[in-house]
């Protein structure tokens, strides 16, 4: 007959190493890495802070009652890096108030970044595109969806987009994404993700048999856009579409237990979705 004691030890020691090898690591209160393979994802937080109800749409008195009673929530304004063996792949770069500080505090020099992902344009997530009017990343090469450079530099919708795409217009790779999955660089899959944008687009990292889902804005008030993903907000260019891909993604990444990382997600940036009745629930890494 097993020895009991001896067996839940052994299940717990097996499980904190499982652990060890999954949870993340905080640099400073604005940087934490976790790995997801080969890679290493880093939170890059410019801003974090709370938020307020009046830019939700489609809220009722009693989901915020129930969702977020005291009527505010944590959020943030978050970058991403994404360190692969052979790449410095940066995803966003916030209103570019502490990016520069942050990537030296994992000793990436703003040369050192390879591919610039914007997963949209919007200036809480391109105001780090520029340095003194030029390329704040001289080697890198601007990531973006089709749409997205269609609806702001083509139509010329905003001076500061077109600014910046231009700097980076030399080295543009524009990418038609669908969630039929296409690959673009190693181990970067693009998806739709449009309402908040028209071009609007999410990337799902994968290195062996890990992955995350790096999701943008795809929920800018986690503590009632989980529960009530139908819940939208007044940034969101198509509030229906927004609502509609969240639905879409949330299901996939609780399905297939992804975990993710998101733009205005607090600390630290990532976490686990766990479908629970009609919405989901959020669990931060720890
Ligand atoms: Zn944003």
């Amino acid at each position: 007959m097993p020895n009991f004691r001896i067996m839940r030890t052994l299940i717990i020691v097996l499980t904190m190493s499982c652990w060890s090898l999954t949870a993340g690591a905080q640099v400073n209160p604005n940087v934490y890495s976790h790995r997801v393979g080969a890679y290493e994802i880093v939170l890059l937080a410019e801003n974090q802070g709370t938020g307020n109800t009046g830019i939700l749409v489609g809220a009722t008195p009693e989901m915020l009652q129930k969702a977020i009673p005291n009527g505010t929530y944590p959020n943030a304004v978050n970058a991403f890096l994404v360190k692969t063996p052979t790449q410095n792949i940066l995803f966003d770069t916030g209103f570019g108030r502490n990016l520069e500080a942050n990537l030296a505090a994992v000793n990436v020099k703003p040369e050192q970044i390879d591919l610039l992902v914007i997963t949209h344009m919007h200036g809480d997530h391109i105001g780090g595109m520029l340095k003194d009017g030029k390329k704040a990343f001289p080697n890198a090469q601007l990531v973006l969806s089709d749409i997205e450079k269609e609806y702001w530099i083509d139509n010329q919708k905003n001076e500061g987009a077109i600014r910046a795409y231009e700097a980076y217009k030399g080295d543009v790779k524009l990418i038609e994404p669908e969630l039929a999955d296409k690959k673009t660089a190693d181990g970067l899959f693009f998806f739709e993700a449009y309402g908040h944008t028209p071009g609007h687009i999410a990337c799902l990292i994968k290195s062996g048999a890990d992955e995350l889902l790096i999701w943008g804005d795809l929920a800018h008030a986690m503590a009632i856009q989980m529960p009530f993903p139908e819940v939208s907000v007044r940034y969101d260019s198509d509030p229906a579409e927004a609502a509609e891909s969240r639905k879409q993604l949330l299901k996939y990444v609780a399905a297939h237990q992804i975990p993710i990382a998101g733009m205005h997600v607090a600390y630290p940036g990532m976490g686990k979705i766990t479908a629970a009745g009609t919405g989901y629930v959020f669990t931060p890494m720890r």
